[in-house]
Protein backbone atom coordinates (compact mmCIF):
# COMPACT_ATOMS: atom_id res chain seq x y z
CA UNK A 1 0.00 0.00 0.00
CA UNK A 2 1.14 3.56 -0.87
CA UNK A 3 3.15 5.16 2.15
CA UNK A 4 1.82 8.50 1.89
CA UNK A 5 -1.55 6.71 3.03
CA UNK A 6 0.42 5.66 6.36
CA UNK A 7 -1.56 1.98 5.57
CA UNK A 8 0.59 -1.34 7.18
CA UNK A 9 -0.36 -4.85 8.36
CA UNK A 10 -0.28 -3.20 11.97
CA UNK A 11 -2.83 -0.08 10.37
CA UNK A 12 -4.77 -2.82 8.95
CA UNK A 13 -5.49 -4.57 11.45
CA UNK A 14 -6.09 -2.16 14.32
CA UNK A 15 -8.50 -0.47 11.69
CA UNK A 16 -9.79 -3.28 11.57
CA UNK A 17 -10.46 -4.56 15.08
CA UNK A 18 -11.87 -1.15 15.90
CA UNK A 19 -14.45 -0.95 13.08
CA UNK A 20 -15.59 -4.48 14.07
CA UNK A 21 -15.94 -4.11 18.08
CA UNK A 22 -17.54 -0.61 17.48
CA UNK A 23 -20.39 -2.77 15.43
CA UNK A 24 -21.01 -5.27 18.20
CA UNK A 25 -21.94 -2.57 20.48
CA UNK A 26 -23.25 0.04 18.05
CA UNK A 27 -25.36 -1.86 15.29
CA UNK A 28 -28.86 -0.71 14.50
CA UNK A 29 -31.60 -3.19 14.39
CA UNK A 30 -32.85 -3.02 10.89
CA UNK A 31 -35.02 -5.65 9.86
CA UNK A 32 -33.35 -7.04 7.01
CA UNK A 33 -30.47 -7.74 9.12
CA UNK A 34 -32.54 -9.72 11.25
CA UNK A 35 -32.16 -13.65 11.39
CA UNK A 36 -35.01 -14.53 9.67
CA UNK A 37 -34.05 -12.29 6.70
CA UNK A 38 -30.18 -13.59 6.05
CA UNK A 39 -31.44 -14.62 2.56
CA UNK A 40 -30.45 -13.83 -0.59
CA UNK A 41 -34.31 -12.68 -1.49
CA UNK A 42 -34.89 -10.43 1.83
CA UNK A 43 -31.24 -8.70 1.66
CA UNK A 44 -31.41 -7.81 -2.22
CA UNK A 45 -34.52 -6.20 -2.00
CA UNK A 46 -32.82 -4.35 0.82
CA UNK A 47 -30.22 -3.39 -1.06
CA UNK A 48 -32.23 -2.39 -3.73
CA UNK A 49 -34.52 -0.30 -1.68
CA UNK A 50 -31.74 1.16 -0.03
CA UNK A 51 -30.19 2.56 -3.32
CA UNK A 52 -30.59 6.19 -2.62
CA UNK A 53 -33.25 6.40 -0.41
CA UNK A 54 -32.65 6.62 3.71
CA UNK A 55 -33.06 3.62 5.98
CA UNK A 56 -36.30 5.35 7.73
CA UNK A 57 -38.14 5.48 4.27
CA UNK A 58 -37.05 2.10 3.59
CA UNK A 59 -38.17 0.34 6.38
CA UNK A 60 -42.35 0.80 5.67
CA UNK A 61 -41.75 -0.32 2.62
CA UNK A 62 -39.27 -3.48 2.65
CA UNK A 63 -42.21 -4.58 5.95
CA UNK A 64 -45.00 -4.35 2.92
CA UNK A 65 -42.87 -5.82 0.85
CA UNK A 66 -42.21 -8.69 3.05
CA UNK A 67 -45.75 -9.27 3.97
CA UNK A 68 -46.95 -9.24 -0.03
CA UNK A 69 -43.87 -11.52 -1.09
CA UNK A 70 -42.77 -13.13 1.93
CA UNK A 71 -40.22 -15.55 -0.48
CA UNK A 72 -38.40 -15.14 -3.58
CA UNK A 73 -40.91 -17.92 -5.02
CA UNK A 74 -44.18 -15.80 -4.11
CA UNK A 75 -42.54 -12.88 -5.75
CA UNK A 76 -42.07 -15.01 -8.90
CA UNK A 77 -45.89 -13.91 -9.29
CA UNK A 78 -46.08 -10.14 -8.53
CA UNK A 79 -47.01 -7.93 -11.60
CA UNK A 80 -45.20 -4.89 -12.66
CA UNK A 81 -47.77 -3.04 -11.98
CA UNK A 82 -48.12 -4.40 -8.56
CA UNK A 83 -44.60 -3.58 -7.63
CA UNK A 84 -44.83 -0.20 -8.81
CA UNK A 85 -48.40 0.44 -6.73
CA UNK A 86 -45.93 -0.90 -3.33
CA UNK A 87 -43.36 1.25 -4.70
CA UNK A 88 -45.24 4.61 -4.72
CA UNK A 89 -43.83 7.55 -3.21
CA UNK A 90 -40.36 5.92 -2.86
CA UNK A 91 -39.27 7.28 -6.31
CA UNK A 92 -36.52 6.11 -8.31
CA UNK A 93 -39.15 3.57 -10.03
CA UNK A 94 -36.38 2.58 -12.32
CA UNK A 95 -35.88 0.01 -9.20
CA UNK A 96 -39.06 -1.57 -9.47
CA UNK A 97 -38.95 -2.01 -13.17
CA UNK A 98 -35.20 -3.62 -12.60
CA UNK A 99 -36.84 -5.61 -9.69
CA UNK A 100 -39.59 -7.56 -12.49
CA UNK A 101 -37.30 -7.62 -15.05
CA UNK A 102 -34.91 -9.49 -12.55
CA UNK A 103 -37.44 -11.72 -11.11
CA UNK A 104 -38.09 -13.15 -14.51
CA UNK A 105 -34.82 -13.95 -15.48
CA UNK A 106 -34.36 -15.67 -11.89
CA UNK A 107 -37.34 -17.38 -12.09
CA UNK A 108 -35.73 -19.12 -15.41
CA UNK A 109 -32.58 -20.50 -13.40
CA UNK A 110 -32.54 -23.83 -11.70
CA UNK A 111 -30.07 -22.57 -9.22
CA UNK A 112 -29.45 -18.94 -7.77
CA UNK A 113 -25.46 -18.88 -7.50
CA UNK A 114 -24.53 -16.05 -4.72
CA UNK A 115 -21.15 -14.36 -5.25
CA UNK A 116 -20.16 -10.96 -6.44
CA UNK A 117 -19.36 -12.03 -10.43
CA UNK A 118 -22.50 -13.66 -10.53
CA UNK A 119 -24.79 -10.87 -8.96
CA UNK A 120 -23.55 -8.54 -11.70
CA UNK A 121 -25.52 -10.33 -14.27
CA UNK A 122 -29.00 -9.97 -12.17
CA UNK A 123 -30.72 -6.53 -13.76
CA UNK A 124 -30.24 -3.64 -11.47
CA UNK A 125 -27.54 -5.23 -9.23
CA UNK A 126 -24.61 -2.71 -9.90
CA UNK A 127 -20.77 -3.22 -8.03
CA UNK A 128 -22.08 -2.03 -4.70
CA UNK A 129 -24.84 -3.72 -4.72
CA UNK A 130 -23.62 -6.95 -5.17
CA UNK A 131 -20.45 -6.93 -3.62
CA UNK A 132 -22.85 -5.50 -0.33
CA UNK A 133 -24.83 -8.61 -0.77
CA UNK A 134 -22.01 -10.83 -1.01
CA UNK A 135 -20.11 -9.76 1.97
CA UNK A 136 -23.47 -9.43 3.96
CA UNK A 137 -24.65 -12.96 3.22
CA UNK A 138 -21.25 -15.03 2.73
CA UNK A 139 -18.49 -12.66 4.06
CA UNK A 140 -17.18 -12.68 0.51
CA UNK A 141 -14.00 -10.46 0.62
CA UNK A 142 -14.86 -7.94 -1.95
CA UNK A 143 -14.92 -4.30 -1.76
CA UNK A 144 -17.93 -2.61 -0.53
CA UNK A 145 -17.70 1.09 -1.39
CA UNK A 146 -20.68 3.50 -1.86
CA UNK A 147 -21.22 6.90 -1.09
CA UNK A 148 -21.01 6.51 2.68
CA UNK A 149 -18.23 4.55 3.18
CA UNK A 150 -16.12 6.91 0.23
CA UNK A 151 -17.09 9.65 2.34
CA UNK A 152 -15.75 7.67 5.69
CA UNK A 153 -12.12 6.87 3.60
CA UNK A 154 -11.72 10.38 2.29
CA UNK A 155 -11.67 11.94 5.39
CA UNK A 156 -9.65 9.64 6.95
CA UNK A 157 -6.80 9.49 4.38
CA UNK A 158 -7.23 13.31 3.33
CA UNK A 159 -8.10 12.34 -0.05
CA UNK A 160 -8.90 15.34 -2.55
CA UNK A 161 -11.87 14.58 -4.55
CA UNK A 162 -10.96 16.57 -7.70
CA UNK A 163 -7.91 14.49 -7.57
CA UNK A 164 -7.81 12.78 -11.26
CA UNK A 165 -6.83 9.62 -9.30
CA UNK A 166 -9.52 10.04 -6.59
CA UNK A 167 -11.13 6.89 -7.28
CA UNK A 168 -8.43 4.90 -7.84
CA UNK A 169 -6.82 5.33 -4.49
CA UNK A 170 -10.34 5.00 -2.79
CA UNK A 171 -10.30 1.78 -4.90
CA UNK A 172 -7.23 0.54 -3.89
CA UNK A 173 -7.18 1.88 -0.09
CA UNK A 174 -10.84 -0.03 0.29
CA UNK A 175 -9.51 -3.39 -1.56
CA UNK A 176 -6.10 -3.82 0.90
CA UNK A 177 -8.87 -2.88 4.13
CA UNK A 178 -10.68 -4.64 3.30
CA UNK A 179 -11.01 -7.87 5.87
CA UNK A 180 -10.23 -11.77 5.05
CA UNK A 181 -12.99 -12.44 7.47
CA UNK A 182 -16.25 -10.72 8.90
CA UNK A 183 -16.57 -8.72 5.54
CA UNK A 184 -20.24 -8.34 6.20
CA UNK A 185 -19.82 -7.13 9.19
CA UNK A 186 -16.89 -4.67 8.73
CA UNK A 187 -18.97 -3.02 5.50
CA UNK A 188 -22.26 -2.90 7.72
CA UNK A 189 -20.17 -0.72 10.13
CA UNK A 190 -18.90 1.41 7.68
CA UNK A 191 -22.43 1.98 6.53
CA UNK A 192 -23.71 2.52 10.64
CA UNK A 193 -20.49 4.74 10.90
CA UNK A 194 -21.56 7.22 8.11
CA UNK A 195 -25.07 7.14 9.18
CA UNK A 196 -24.52 7.93 12.52
CA UNK A 197 -20.90 9.25 13.62
CA UNK A 198 -19.45 10.58 9.82
CA UNK A 199 -22.12 12.61 8.92
CA UNK A 200 -22.46 14.65 5.59
CA UNK A 201 -22.71 17.47 7.63
CA UNK A 202 -20.88 17.78 11.47
CA UNK A 203 -19.24 14.78 11.66
CA UNK A 204 -19.42 13.66 15.52
CA UNK A 205 -15.55 12.81 15.48
CA UNK A 206 -15.16 12.34 19.46
CA UNK A 207 -17.78 9.71 18.98
CA UNK A 208 -16.40 8.04 15.93
CA UNK A 209 -14.60 4.24 16.15
CA UNK A 210 -11.61 5.59 13.79
CA UNK A 211 -10.78 8.94 15.16
CA UNK A 212 -7.19 7.90 15.83
CA UNK A 213 -6.64 6.96 12.27
CA UNK A 214 -8.41 10.41 10.98
CA UNK A 215 -6.00 12.56 9.28
CA UNK A 216 -9.17 15.44 8.73
CA UNK A 217 -11.27 14.88 11.94
CA UNK A 218 -13.07 17.94 13.37
CA UNK A 219 -13.03 19.38 9.58
CA UNK A 220 -15.97 19.43 7.72
CA UNK A 221 -15.67 18.55 4.38
CA UNK A 222 -17.82 19.09 1.62
CA UNK A 223 -17.39 16.38 -0.45
CA UNK A 224 -19.45 16.94 -3.50
CA UNK A 225 -19.54 20.14 -5.44
CA UNK A 226 -23.23 21.37 -5.23
CA UNK A 227 -24.80 21.84 -8.28
CA UNK A 228 -26.81 24.25 -9.29
CA UNK A 229 -29.87 22.56 -9.66
CA UNK A 230 -31.95 23.02 -13.02
CA UNK A 231 -35.27 24.44 -13.01
CA UNK A 232 -37.66 22.88 -15.84
CA UNK A 233 -41.40 23.69 -16.38
CA UNK A 234 -44.32 21.98 -17.69
CA UNK A 235 -48.16 21.31 -17.82
CA UNK A 236 -50.51 18.36 -16.31
CA UNK A 237 -53.85 18.43 -17.88
CA UNK A 238 -56.58 17.34 -15.41
CA UNK A 239 -59.44 16.43 -17.76
CA UNK A 240 -62.73 15.35 -17.24
CA UNK A 241 -65.78 13.93 -18.36
CA UNK A 242 -68.84 13.17 -15.58
CA UNK A 243 -66.32 11.28 -12.85
CA UNK A 244 -64.30 10.14 -15.16
CA UNK A 245 -60.98 11.47 -15.62
CA UNK A 246 -58.07 11.14 -18.44
CA UNK A 247 -54.78 9.42 -17.43
CA UNK A 248 -51.87 7.75 -19.16
CA UNK A 249 -49.65 5.29 -18.48
CA UNK A 250 -46.60 7.27 -18.60
CA UNK A 251 -43.65 6.62 -20.72
CA UNK A 252 -41.64 9.45 -19.48
CA UNK A 253 -38.10 8.08 -18.06
CA UNK A 254 -38.90 9.36 -14.70
CA UNK A 255 -42.52 7.90 -14.55
CA UNK A 256 -42.51 4.94 -16.48
CA UNK A 257 -45.11 2.84 -16.30
CA UNK A 258 -47.00 4.89 -13.65
CA UNK A 259 -50.39 6.35 -14.28
CA UNK A 260 -50.63 9.96 -14.53
CA UNK A 261 -52.83 12.79 -15.50
CA UNK A 262 -51.39 14.02 -19.12
CA UNK A 263 -48.20 15.89 -18.82
CA UNK A 264 -46.81 17.93 -21.70
CA UNK A 265 -42.74 17.84 -22.38
CA UNK A 266 -40.88 19.84 -20.36
CA UNK A 267 -38.73 22.87 -20.59
CA UNK A 268 -35.98 24.60 -19.20
CA UNK A 269 -36.53 27.84 -17.49
CA UNK A 270 -34.18 30.43 -18.36
CA UNK A 271 -33.82 34.17 -17.95
CA UNK A 272 -36.02 35.37 -20.84
CA UNK A 273 -39.05 32.45 -20.16
CA UNK A 274 -42.42 34.25 -19.68
CA UNK A 275 -44.67 31.98 -17.79
CA UNK A 276 -48.32 33.25 -19.77
CA UNK A 277 -46.92 32.70 -22.88
CA UNK A 278 -45.19 29.33 -22.27
CA UNK A 279 -48.77 28.17 -20.84
CA UNK A 280 -51.00 29.50 -23.61
CA UNK A 281 -48.97 28.18 -26.81
CA UNK A 282 -48.41 24.36 -25.08
CA UNK A 283 -51.46 23.80 -24.31
CA UNK A 284 -52.62 25.01 -27.72
CA UNK A 285 -50.42 22.99 -29.17
CA UNK A 286 -51.50 19.87 -26.93
CA UNK A 287 -54.73 20.62 -27.77
CA UNK A 288 -54.51 20.59 -31.20
CA UNK A 289 -52.77 17.77 -31.72
CA UNK A 290 -54.75 15.62 -29.61
CA UNK A 291 -57.44 17.10 -31.44
CA UNK A 292 -60.02 18.75 -28.78
CA UNK A 293 -61.87 21.88 -28.80
CA UNK A 294 -62.41 23.07 -25.59
CA UNK A 295 -61.19 26.03 -23.20
CA UNK A 296 -59.00 25.75 -20.03
CA UNK A 297 -58.78 27.18 -16.38
CA UNK A 298 -55.46 27.47 -15.26
CA UNK A 299 -55.86 25.35 -11.80
CA UNK A 300 -52.32 25.97 -9.95
CA UNK A 301 -49.30 25.68 -9.78
CA UNK A 302 -46.83 22.89 -7.99
CA UNK A 303 -43.11 22.43 -7.65
CA UNK A 304 -41.65 19.17 -7.01
CA UNK A 305 -37.89 17.93 -6.97
CA UNK A 306 -36.22 15.19 -8.29
CA UNK A 307 -32.79 14.13 -7.43
CA UNK A 308 -31.35 16.34 -10.84
CA UNK A 309 -33.69 19.26 -11.54
CA UNK A 310 -36.71 21.20 -9.74
CA UNK A 311 -39.72 20.59 -11.86
CA UNK A 312 -42.81 23.76 -11.86
CA UNK A 313 -45.90 22.22 -12.92
CA UNK A 314 -48.85 24.19 -14.35
CA UNK A 315 -52.10 22.43 -13.48
CA UNK A 316 -54.91 23.54 -15.84
CA UNK A 317 -58.35 22.14 -15.89
CA UNK A 318 -60.42 20.80 -18.63
CA UNK A 319 -64.17 19.69 -18.92
CA UNK A 320 -65.57 17.58 -21.62
CA UNK A 321 -68.88 17.22 -22.87
CA UNK A 322 -68.18 14.06 -24.45
CA UNK A 323 -65.51 11.47 -24.29
CA UNK A 324 -62.53 10.47 -26.81
CA UNK A 325 -60.10 7.71 -27.19
CA UNK A 326 -56.79 8.33 -27.10
CA UNK A 327 -53.97 5.04 -26.97
CA UNK A 328 -52.42 4.48 -23.52
CA UNK A 329 -54.89 6.63 -22.20
CA UNK A 330 -57.15 5.46 -20.00
CA UNK A 331 -60.69 7.12 -18.52
CA UNK A 332 -60.58 6.07 -14.62
CA UNK A 333 -62.80 7.32 -11.70
CA UNK A 334 -61.00 8.71 -8.51
CA UNK A 335 -61.71 5.03 -6.86
CA UNK A 336 -60.20 3.50 -9.70
CA UNK A 337 -57.24 5.54 -9.46
CA UNK A 338 -56.59 5.21 -6.00
CA UNK A 339 -55.87 1.60 -6.65
CA UNK A 340 -53.07 2.55 -9.31
CA UNK A 341 -49.60 3.18 -9.14
CA UNK A 342 -48.90 6.58 -8.76
CA UNK A 343 -45.80 9.11 -8.10
CA UNK A 344 -45.87 11.91 -5.68
CA UNK A 345 -46.02 14.42 -8.28
CA UNK A 346 -49.06 12.88 -9.40
CA UNK A 347 -50.99 12.95 -6.00
CA UNK A 348 -49.45 16.87 -5.42
CA UNK A 349 -51.09 17.27 -9.02
CA UNK A 350 -54.29 15.54 -7.69
CA UNK A 351 -54.79 18.13 -4.72
CA UNK A 352 -55.39 20.72 -7.42
CA UNK A 353 -58.88 18.58 -8.67
CA UNK A 354 -60.89 20.33 -5.62
S1 LIG B 1 -12.86 11.23 12.92
FE1 LIG B 1 -14.54 12.51 12.23
S2 LIG B 1 -14.13 13.01 10.09
FE2 LIG B 1 -12.80 11.30 10.68
S3 LIG B 1 -13.91 9.47 10.05
FE3 LIG B 1 -14.42 9.84 12.18
S4 LIG B 1 -16.26 11.12 12.15
FE4 LIG B 1 -15.38 11.15 10.10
Amino acid sequence: MKKEYHIDKIFKSRWEKKILDWYSNNKRDLPWRRKENQNFYRVWISEIMLQQTQVSVVIPYYNRFMLKWPTLESFYNAKLEEILFLWQGMGYYKRAENLYRAKELLKTKKKITVNYKSLLEIPGIGDYTSSAISAILFDEKCSVVDGNIRRILTRVFNLNNNDNLYDKNIRSISDYLTPKRKNGNYCQSLMDIANSVCKVRNPECKKCPVEDFCLSKGIKLLLTKRKKTKNKIAIAFIINYKNYFLVEKSSKKLLKNLFCFPLSDSKDIDKNFIEDEFLDKTVNHWLKIKKLKVSYKLAGKVIHKFSHFQLKVLVVKLNLKSKFRLENFFWLTIKELDSRPVSKLFLKIKEKMK
